[in-house]
């Protein structure tokens, strides 16, 4: 299980407690060697910045200015580059530098070996459903429940494992694969008569998984922990999608 990143929540939405509890971030970041950095960006700038690290396969630093916060994302690889590479790093991200990012590049190119090796998605992703579209749910909670911070999960509608059987007794209406960054969610799902909100309640769950690792503690590993229910009930439709679903598992179980 590998968590994605070392994600900085938005204050003004996401009261996260100051720490996360039992397991916490499972890449190991120097919380000394962020913070400095953090405020080399904010001195060269202007206005507050926030500087998350990750462990990112495909992008190794983005930036986004929203609400008078810059929000930076940067690959673990630049906590402990060269000083000329952070002064780079700084000028690029900063003032969007031509030749800051040719040295931040070839960093890049030159520590490509420090990237995580991705288990690719053997599959085609289909986000468009006949009546929801996952890539529309998935776009309006990440910027409105995760600042932004959780647009680099896949999603695809789709199963795991192919129906067999007859008789149905629990369904999967949603998966996530730590490995593939994937959330699955069960066609099912894509019915007239199932609710946008019901949609959304299992991507945000969903999404959640993304975020937040499971702990372990002990010989026992907590999938759901506490910060992630703490964090479900975020979702103002929580209680109504509950119901909704223990109103309606029958009727969708019975999906082929
Ligand atoms: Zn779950």
């Amino acid at each position: 299980m590998s968590t994605a990143a070392v994600r900085i929540p938005e204050p003004a939405r996401i009261s996260w407690p100051p720490e996360l509890p039992g397991g916490g971030p499972q890449i190991f970041v120097h919380e000394g060697a962020r913070q400095a950095l953090e405020r080399r960006l904010e001195l060269a700038g202007s206005g507050p910045v926030q500087l998350a690290v990750t462990d990112n396969v495909r992008r190794m630093v983005t930036n986004l200015r929203s609400r008078g916060t810059l929000r930076v994302r940067i690959h673990m690889m630049f906590l402990d580059a060269p000083e000329r590479v952070k002064e780079a790093l700084v000028r690029y991200v900063v003032r969007g530098d031509r030749d800051a990012s040719q040295i931040v590049g070839d960093y890049i190119d030159s520590n490509s070996f420090r990237i995580r090796a991705e288990r690719p998605v053997r599959h085609a992703l289909r986000t468009k459903g006949q009546y929801h579209d996952l890539g529309a749910i998935q776009g309006m909670i990440n910027s409105r429940y995760f600042g932004g911070q959780a647009s680099d999960a896949l999603i695809t509608w789709g199963r795991r494992t192919a129906p067999k059987g007859n008789a149905r007794t629990a369904i999967k209406l949603g998966t996530y694969s730590a490995t593939e960054r994937l959330i699955r969610i069960h066609p099912a799902l894509d019915q007239r008569w199932v609710p946008r909100y019901f949609v959304t309640y299992i991507v945000f769950h969903e999404l959640l998984h993304h975020v937040i690792p499971p702990v372990r503690i002990g010989k026992t590993t907590a999938i759901h922990p506490a910060l992630f229910s703490l964090r479900e009930r975020q979702y103002p439709q929580y209680i109504r999608a509950l119901d909704w679903e223990r109103r309606h598992l029958s009727r969708l179980l019975r999906f082929r």
